[in-house]
Order: structure tokens, then sequence, then C-alpha cells
């Protein structure tokens, strides 16, 4: 058995993980990366990302009462005050430690959510696209900074245990290969990425049928960090909540049509039906709830986006990869009918049911009686069209899995915490293995680059102030 010492180890190589080894050398540390990966770009949704570094879409540089405002606006209310806190706080100087770094931005327009885009972009097409653009060339940036640090990244090592001394993590155990390995540290940061890719964690949290859902990314994220915390005595969040996107049901066999177009804004504007034509959760609340309530369907794959005309011409151009453009381009399916009778039949719906749906929805618009629907739309967030104008459509769904929101309860420092708030010497958890600050019952998205990325920087940064051994004081 071979042993190593490290003063700090990350389990995970996507941001959260190599931000917070990167910064830990940084700060004088000795650091390792561990990634279960063997390739030389492993795969990890860091990599796969499209980029853009937000704040619940608002430009991470915004004061921290106007970041903390759109958290708790987007969470309504269901965020943990600290962890607000710590990134209304922080993502400004996380960005800006990123670019200082050697990481390339872009900015598009004057949009403010688009200020901090990692460079080259990822081009406007439907299918996976990640080699050499934005975020893979960040993450490798940070590999080679953490290499000339004199700190260290192993490939095909999978952690599978936490070494715990009297309640003090020590290191970890894990596999490379068939070989057992202990890696003795004096701060260890979970950072494997949450639990989208273990289908009985997902069949028990998140959707009935986990086969039936599309994992719209890398897919390694497989609870580990989650399951080390826990035996180690670490409260979790909620984990019933991820971030993802309505997508074409065709995701689910055609490569072309995922990650890109999400049919989000067309269900967002119009309606979202089950097979027996009933609407299954409020629109208004926008495309990754929806994804979450498509998941929650026993079947998640008998879903479908109901919109007119008017909504194809407007909402269905208006994302940076619009539908309206691109799905029947890449092979997505849609139907088409000038009543909605007649696209019931092709939907292989009741026509009268999805006639009254319809009918009910276009009432409830016009006497401003959305609320009363059931389940209720809400207006504020996204503005409801009426399914007036024909040609109809209906467009085939199914939620596509990005990553999860919920998992290891953390401080502003990203230390784990137990249920009595004690944090657990020597053990911390950032990016997607962290809960807290993202999903509940509003399922608010504030950003899963800016999480990693902000919550890894004040990791390393705790831990170099707890061994006060860091000769430049953060
Ligand atoms: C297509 C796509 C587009 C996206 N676009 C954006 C965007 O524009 N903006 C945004 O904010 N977010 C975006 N995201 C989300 C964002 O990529 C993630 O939230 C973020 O990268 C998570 O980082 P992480 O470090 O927590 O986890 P990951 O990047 O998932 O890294 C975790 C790593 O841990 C490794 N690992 C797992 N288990 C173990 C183990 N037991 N031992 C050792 N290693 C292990 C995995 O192999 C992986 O490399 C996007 C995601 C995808 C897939």
């Amino acid at each position: 058995m071979t042993e190593h010492d490290f003063d700090l180890i990350s389990v995970g190589g996507g941001y959260a993980g190599l931000v917070a080894a990167s910064r830990a050398a940084q700060l004088g540390l000795k650091a390792a990366v561990l990634e279960r990966g063997s390739d030389a770009l492993y795969a990890c949704n860091s990599r796969f990302a499209g980029g853009v570094m937000h704040v619940s879409y608002h430009d991470p540089k915004s004061p921290s009462d106007v970041l903390t405002a759109a958290i708790n606006e987007i969470c309504a209310g269901n965020a943990d005050a600290e962890l607000v806190s710590a990134i209304a706080t922080n993502a400004g100087r996380a960005v800006e430690w990123l670019r200082d770094e050697g990481a390339k931005f872009a900015r598009v327009g004057n949009v403010s959510w688009r200020q901090w885009i990692l460079s080259p972009p990822r081009p406007a097409v439907t299918q996976m696209d990640w080699k050499g653009r934005g975020a893979d060339v960040a993450l490798r940036t940070l590999e080679k900074n953490l290499g000339e640090r004199g700190g260290v990244l192993h490939r095909n090592t999978q952690v599978i245990d936490l070494i715990l001394e009297n309640g003090c993590c020590m290191g970890v155990r894990a596999k490379q290969g068939d070989a057992d390995v202990t890696f003795r540290a004096r701060a260890v940061l979970l950072a494997d990425g949450g639990f989208q890719g273990n289908a009985d964690m997902a069949g028990q949290h998140l959707t009935p049928a986990p086969q039936r859902v599309k994992q719209r990314g890398a897919g390694t994220g497989l609870g580990d960090g989650i399951r080390m915390a826990q035996a180690a005595g670490a409260d979790l969040s909620t984990l019933d909540a991820f971030y993802g996107h309505v997508l074409s049901r065709d995701a689910m066999h055609n490569e072309r049509v995922w990650p890109y177009p999400q049919l989000d804004e067309l269900a967002a504007a119009g309606l979202l039906v089950n097979q027996s034509g009933q609407r299954i959760g409020d629109e208004g609340m926008g495309g990754v709830y929806l994804a979450n309530m498509i998941a929650r369907q026993p079947d998640p794959l008998a879903t479908t986006v109901i919109f007119d005309d008017t909504i194809w011409q407007g909402p269905g151009r208006a994302a940076a990869i619009p539908p309206n453009s691109t799905l029947l381009g890449a092979g997505g399916t849609l139907h088409k009918a000038d009543t909605i009778a007649a696209l019931a039949v092709k939907l292989d719906m009741d026509a009268s049911s999805l006639e009254a749906t319809v009918q009910n929805y276009n009432a409830a618009l016009t006497a401003d009686t959305l609320n009363t629907l059931q389940p209720p739309r809400s207006a504020r967030r996204r503005k409801p069209f009426a399914i007036a104008q024909p040609p109809f459509y209906g467009a085939p769904a199914c939620c596509g899995l990005t990553y999860t929101m919920g998992g290891v309860r953390i401080s502003g420092h990203a230390e784990v915490l137990r249920a009595d708030r004690s944090a657990i010497p020597g053990l911390y958890a950032a990016g997607a293995t962290s809960g807290g600050l993202e999903g509940g019952p509003a399922v608010g998205y504030v950003g899963g680059l800016i999480k990693a990325l902000t919550f890894g920087l004040l990791a390393a940064e705790h831990t170099a102030r707890s061994l006060s051994t860091s000769p430049e004081k953060p």
C-alpha cells in the first residue's frame, strides 16, 4: 500500500476541486487533486460547460445586495443565508481570481448575466461541443498552474473512503486500478460533482424512472462525496432537485438534439401537458423547474410542450440556440395542426381533454385568474401567451439532468457541517457535492460554475488560515 502526505486533497478534478487545489498551492500548501477519470481530458461537467459565470442570471461582480436579492428571489427564500452571503460577497473576487490565473473571458452585449463567459465560447450548435472551448481551456490552465506550484493531479484515482480519527478527517482511501492507495491530508475537499450519474440515488430522490431521464452532461457524479460525508456525520440538504432543462424527447436517442436546443422558452410561454392532456406544473416557473416536474412524472417520457404560432415565432426564437431554426434541422420531432383537436390526434392524446386544458388556460388568461388553475400558473417571471394562433404545435419532451442541486451542508467557508451546524474538522465540500444554496421547492438555480469556483476558493483559503502555514495570507 502506497501512502502520500498532503495539506489539502480535492476529491474530483472539476472546477471546485481544481480551483481549491490551485489556490491552496498558491497559498503555499501542498495540494493534490484525486480524479476518477483516466483520460488526459477526462469527462466532467466543468469541461463540458457553456462557460457562463453568473449568479442567478446576474453579473457576478454586481453589488452583493443585488446578488443577495436575486438569489433569494429565485430560491423563494429557501437558500441558506450564510451561503447566500458567501457567494454574494465573493463571486466577483472569484471571477477576477480565475482571470488572473489565465482564464480568458468574453462578454455578450449588455446582458447582465453574460458578462463573464469563458472564452473561446462554445459555438451556437445543438450537439455537445467542448474541446478547446473556454470551459475546457480554463480547466487545463488550472491544472498547469497547480503543477507549476508543486501540486499534482492524479488521474485514475477513485476515492472510496475518508480516514477519520477522533472525529477529524485526516485523509482518504482510494483505488488506482486494483491498487489500494492511502492519501493522508490535513484537509479534504469533497468536489466529486453531485449524484446525477447514480441511478439508485436519482431513483430515490428525483424520479421514479431514472433510465427515462436524459443525462445532460458527463454523468460522472456518482454521489460518492455525499455518501462519505454522511458516514462522517454530515448533515444533508434536501436532495430532491436538479439543474437541467426541457429537451426534445428525441434526445434519448439523437445526439444532435442535446444539450441544446432547450424547449424551456416554449414551455414557459405555453403549456406542458401529460399524455392525458393535463398540465403537470406551473409553466411560469421556467425550464429548470419544469424539467424537475417532468422527472417526477410516473413516466418522464410522456409529456409534451403545447404552443401556437405566436409562441413559435416569438419565444421560440429567443434563446442563444433557439428551437425555432435548430430543432427540426437537428432531427427533433415537432407535430403541427390547424386545430387543437387535430393536434391531439397526432399526439395520440384524447382530443376533448387537450381542448379543455387549452380552453381553460386561455379563459383564465383573459380573466386574469391564472392563479386559480390546477396547478396554478404564475405570470411574474414568465409571460403567459394565449394558445390561439394556428398552426398549433406539440413537441414531445423529456428532461435533461445536468447536475444535482442538493447535497452536503456546508458553512460559508465550505466546511462540512453536522446537523447542529458544528464543522467536521478537516472536511470541506464545494460545487455540486454541496447543498443548501440551490434547489428547494422553487428549484432555484444560482449557477453551477460560480458555485464551484467560489466555494472551491473559499475552502482553500479557510484551509490555509486554519493550518496557518501560508506565506501569503488570504
Ligand atoms: C452542457 C453543460 C453546460 C453547462 N453550462 C453551464 C454554464 O454555462 N454556466 C454554469 O454556471 N454552469 C453550467 N453547467 C454546470 C457546471 O458545469 C457544473 O455545475 C460545474 O462544472 C460543477 O463543477 P464541480 O467541480 O462541482 O463538478 P464536476 O465538474 O462534475 O467535477 C467532478 C469531478 O469529480 C470526479 N469524481 C467523481 N467521483 C469521484 C471519486 N469518487 N473520486 C475521485 N474523483 C471523482 C468526476 O470524474 C469529475 O471529474 C453546465 C453543465 C453542462 C453539462
